[in-house]
């Protein structure tokens, strides 16, 4: 084990020396223990507090340090600075997780995969804080808290249970997308290296001129994509809980340093306008035959965390975190996590998280009246003045990190989605295209092992979406269960609110 300490003197948390690291202080050699032995109370003290609050989702993960190196230029549509030249490289530190487990649960879990990058820049902090999946089981932020506590355990019984999880999913019917990518072999993948990074959501790039172009992200894995299936997952569980931290962290230990290659799908506001589904909604992909992603550059980890709490329980991504040349889209899930990751990163690390250093920024210094709070670690911005407009030379605003403006309008509502009945016609592509037979007996097969643990009623609402992406995906799913195919066909055809209701 390294230390990175420079004295070899045991000390207190306040730097005095440590005599007896062995035999607590007491009355006689039997004790009781004495009050006065400071050096046990604190050693106590600070191990009763050891623990901060776990992530509420993304709980287990990895991480590791690298760079982002531009490999064609892309100025023509965004001003990012550390984009803006080709052989350009950005520090980084990337995060992948599993979301639904906690801390100490299973790597190899059926579950989609975090995919965090924070882009260390010269115009302060980037983050990308995307999944290994396109696309998303939700498109309403309203959402958000019900999806996730459907994936946790049961309020009685402490256990994970099917039926929440397809209760919610099969009243969801937007999530039938995810649910196929999920229960595809891509839903287990065999570790963090063999898979790709989505930001799933659209952003917005612009450039010097204003201009603006709607993109979505795609880190395509260098080392190919590789799947467990559920017989392989099973067994890594039992063999190695910890099997894609461990895979991750000794591919970089022994210099086999693991690299993605960023693809953009670029999209001008023109082309979005008129395009055949709402470009902003993440339970969709953008066709690749319409919109071809272009290689742009290349990640690369090389360096392991020098201490797993610091750099990686302490990390602390935000879609929030932008810098000039880009910004957020409308999409609405979107628009929700701007504020939930920033006030979770609040809650779980303080309120002065920045400044730990895996969050501080590296490359642009912190400038502004915000002051003090619980842990501000620095001079807090001095005796400098704590307040704008001032004229004492403090920070000032600089009107080119501006957005760009864009025009909104329309009745403040909560509003439904408004495209009926899309919502099966990615999810069938994607069973009848690109999906090898092979691919689709793994995903019926997924499906079901998971599934038949649900209440038939159930079982049913779930096989008749099934049954809307594809008849046959829905058929083969229903012979498997042992389900009335007519039954399932029959529940298919009726309205979202009629099938919640003949399954009650
Ligand atoms: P394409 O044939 O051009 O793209 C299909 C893509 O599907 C592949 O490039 C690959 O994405 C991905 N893929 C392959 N096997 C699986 C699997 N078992 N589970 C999930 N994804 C897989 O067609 P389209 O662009 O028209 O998309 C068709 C369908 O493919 C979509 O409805 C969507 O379900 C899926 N898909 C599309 C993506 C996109 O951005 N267009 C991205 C991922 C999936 P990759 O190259 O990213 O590995």
């Amino acid at each position: 084990m390294g230390s990175d300490r420079k004295q070899k003197g045991l000390t207190t948390a306040f730097g005095v020396p440590v005599g007896d690291d062995q035999n607590s202080e007491t009355a006689g050699a039997r004790g009781p223990v004495l009050l006065q032995d400071v050096h046990l109370l604190e050693k106590l003290g600070h191990f009763d507090r050891e623990r901060i609050p776990e992530r509420v989702v993304h709980a287990k993960g990895a991480g590791a340090g690298g760079y982002f190196e531009v490999t064609a230029d892309v100025t023509r549509y965004t001003k990012a600075k550390f984009l803006s030249k080709v052989g350009k490289k950005t520090e980084v530190f990337a995060r992948f997780s599993t979301v639904g487990g906690e801390k100490g649960s299973a790597d190899s879990e059926r579950d989609p995969r975090g995919f965090a990058v924070k882009f260390y820049t010269e115009d302060g902090n980037y983050d990308l804080v995307g999944n290994n999946t396109p696309v998303f089981f939700i498109r309403d932020p309203m959402k958000f808290p019900d999806f996730i506590h459907t994936q946790k355990r049961n309020p009685s019984s402490n256990l994970k249970n099917p039926d929440m999880f397809w209760d919610f999913l099969s009243l969801t019917p937007e999530s039938i997308h995810q649910i196929t990518i999920l229960f595809s072999d891509r839903g287990i993948p065999a570790t963090y290296r063999n898979m790709n990074g989505y930001s799933s959501h659209t952003y917005k790039w612009y450039n010097e001129k204003g201009d603006y172009y709607w993109v979505q992200y795609h880190f395509k894995t260098d080392q190919g994509i590789e799947n467990l299936t559920r017989e392989e997952a099973a067994a890594t569980r039992g063999r190695d809980p910890d099997h894609a931290t461990r895979d991750i962290y000794d591919a970089i230990a022994r210099g086999d340093y693991p690299s993605w290659t960023l693809e953009m799908q670029i999209m001008t506001p023109e082309q979005a306008k008129d395009y055949r589904f709402d470009i902003l909604d993440i339970t969709k992909v953008w066709p690749h035959a319409d919109f071809p992603p272009v290689k742009i550059g290349k990640l690369v980890l090389n360096r392991n965390p020098v201490n797993y709490f610091a750099e990686v329980e302490q990390a602390a991504f935000s879609p929030s975190n932008l810098v000039p040349g880009i910004a957020a889209s409308p999409d609405k899930m979107l628009q929700a996590r701007l504020f939930s990751y920033h006030d979770t990163h609040l809650h779980r690390l303080g309120p002065n998280y920045h400044l730990i250093p895996v969050n501080a920024s590296k490359n642009a210094p912190e400038q502004n009246y915000q002051r003090d709070g619980f842990m501000r670690t620095d001079s807090g911005g001095g005796g400098g003045p704590n307040y704008w407009p001032n004229s004492f030379d403090g920070p000032s605003p600089d009107i080119s990190a501006k957005d760009p403006s864009f025009d909104v309008s329309g009745k403040a509502d909560r509003h439904p989605y408004s495209y009926p009945n899309d919502d099966f016609v990615q999810p069938g592509n994607l069973y009848r295209d690109v999906m090898t037979e092979r691919d689709r007996e793994n995903l019926v097969g997924n499906i079901v092992s998971h599934l038949s643990g649900a209440q038939k009623r159930i079982q049913l609402r779930q096989t008749a979406l099934f049954f809307k992406a594809d008849a046959d995906y829905g058929r083969r799913v229903a012979n498997e269960l042992e389900l009335d195919t007519g039954e399932v066909e029959r529940l298919a055809h009726m309205s979202q609110e009629d099938r919640a209701k003949a399954t009650k």
